[in-house]
């Protein structure tokens, strides 16, 4: 806490794992006196550095970019890059933090890492967008690698950055490697890669309803968020027979009680993929839908929420409205999208509760797919990737059962997914001395 006051994302990251992780260690000696926790906590380097860039007006524009490399113990650093006016230290380092133990949950062999960017893509044209990711891989491909770090997207960067980045990593390396992950189908990208974070969270809470004998067919859920994850969770919940209340954006969300069907997703994706639109414009099309400003949307009435926008996005209150409402599962597509207090309050009254490091692990199990492919120089099917992707959301569920099931039968899925991932990375700690 003192050497990290100032970054309470990171702070708030590493409290939710060590109340999981530090009985565990008292409780286990090899782990005891080793400061295992402490090592972890501490990123293996962090990067931070200039962009400049010009817009379409001809002014200079400055950035920080920036790359966290937490910890490579069991893999080359892996993980997203995230560009957002938000973004800084404590940010990048509370998603660094979860995706080493996201990623060893995985069971692929992949470190963990973050980076990004303080640039807002809002508002910005083609041509603005490609010299900002032209600049910032300009500094980034000297830290990066197919064997050393390979990066993926995040908020603010799809298909359209990556192959930006891309093009800039192979131009200076002289090189063509899967150093970046989420790459286009024909250079060298995964089928699956896109829709693998929401389908995966949905494969996760169908686990999570097996386990009450429920199933998703005719749940009504509410998602948050309308990007990448939000559009293919709400696509899996409709193919499974659920019906989707909502989406949202920064600006507010919107409720369609006939049900969000799969020529209304179609209709978003073109909204907020193609046209770079609000969410509220929907409206125009569906005008019974009704269109909520600067609100988030765990006040309708639902079975299951979905958060798939951002962190810290459902709190307390939040909570207590969604139980209030008969929500039984939460299955989070988000990084730490609900606070410590909104965790508590599912866990206290036990429903079905999947923090994002267990229930959004498939994105990054693609992309860890996605590698092996590119080593292979290979393409898997569809199928085969999918397939693949549904094992890997079991596992991960079987992980967490393991060692978070608690006396009477309820899994504590924090507490499972924090020590299944933990394991992995402080036992290759261990075995590779004090480095
Ligand atoms: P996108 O940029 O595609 O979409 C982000 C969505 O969240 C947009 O609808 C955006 O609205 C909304 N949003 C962003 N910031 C805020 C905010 N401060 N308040 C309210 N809404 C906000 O990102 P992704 O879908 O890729 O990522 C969403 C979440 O999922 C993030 O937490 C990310 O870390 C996590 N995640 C993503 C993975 C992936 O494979 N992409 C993998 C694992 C986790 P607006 O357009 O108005 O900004």
């Amino acid at each position: 806490k003192e050497r990290n006051g100032n970054e309470p994302e990171f702070l708030q990251a590493v409290e939710e794992v060590a109340e999981t992780i530090i009985p565990y260690i008292d409780k286990h000696e090899i782990y005891s006196g080793k400061s295992i926790l402490l090592r972890m906590v501490e990123p293996e380097r962090t990067i931070s550095f200039r962009v400049c860039w010009v817009d379409d007006s001809g002014a200079i524009q400055v950035n920080r970019g920036y790359r966290i490399q937490m910890n490579s113990a069991i893999g080359p650093y892996k993980g997203g890059l995230r560009f957002h006016p938000t973004v800084n230290m404590s940010i990048l380092k509370f998603l660094a933090f979860e995706q080493v133990l996201k990623n060893s949950l995985t069971t692929l062999p992949m470190g963990g890492g973050k980076g990004g960017s303080d640039f807002d893509p809002k508002g910005k044209s083609d041509a603005e967008i490609m010299r900002f990711c032209h600049a910032f891989m300009s500094e980034l491909y000297r830290h990066i690698g197919a064997n050393t770090d390979v990066p993926a997207g995040d908020i603010g960067v799809g298909a359209r950055e990556v192959g930006f980045l891309f093009g800039m990593y192979k131009k200076l390396k002289n090189e063509f490697t899967g150093v970046l992950t989420g790459k286009g189908l024909s250079w060298g990208g995964s089928l699956i890669r896109p829709e693998a974070t929401g389908y995966g969270n949905v494969y996760f809470a169908q686990k999570m309803l097996e386990t009450k004998g429920e199933v998703i067919k005719g749940k009504h859920v509410v998602v948050s968020g309308s990007g990448n994850v939000a559009q293919y969770a709400v696509e899996k919940c409709i193919q499974l027979g659920a019906k989707v209340l909502t989406m949202s954006d920064s600006s507010g969300y919107i409720h369609d009680p006939e049900g969000i069907d799969a020529g209304k997703l179609a209709h978003i994706m073109d909204l907020k993929n193609v046209k770079r639109a609000r969410i509220n414009e929907y409206l125009k099309a569906y005008p019974k839908a009704k269109f909520i400003e600067g609100k988030t949307p765990w006040e309708v009435k639902c079975d299951m929420a979905l958060p798939c926008a951002t962190q810290n996005e459902l709190n307390e209150d939040d909570a207590k409205m969604l139980l209030k409402n008969g929500c039984i599962c939460v299955s989070e597509g988000a990084n730490m999208p609900s606070t410590i207090n909104a965790i508590r309050e599912f866990q206290k009254a036990k429903i079905l509760y999947a923090p994002g490091k267990a229930s959004n692990a498939g994105g990054v199990a693609t992309s860890g797919l996605e590698m092996t492919q590119n080593s292979l120089r290979l393409n898997w099917t569809r199928e085969e990737v999918d397939i693949k992707l549904k094992e890997i959301m079991s596992n991960i569920h079987d992980s967490c059962t393991k060692y978070g099931k608690q006396e009477d039968g309820y899994i504590d899925y924090v507490k499972g997914a924090n020590i299944a991932g933990f394991v992995k990375v402080a036992d290759a700690m261990l075995a590779q001395g004090i480095v």
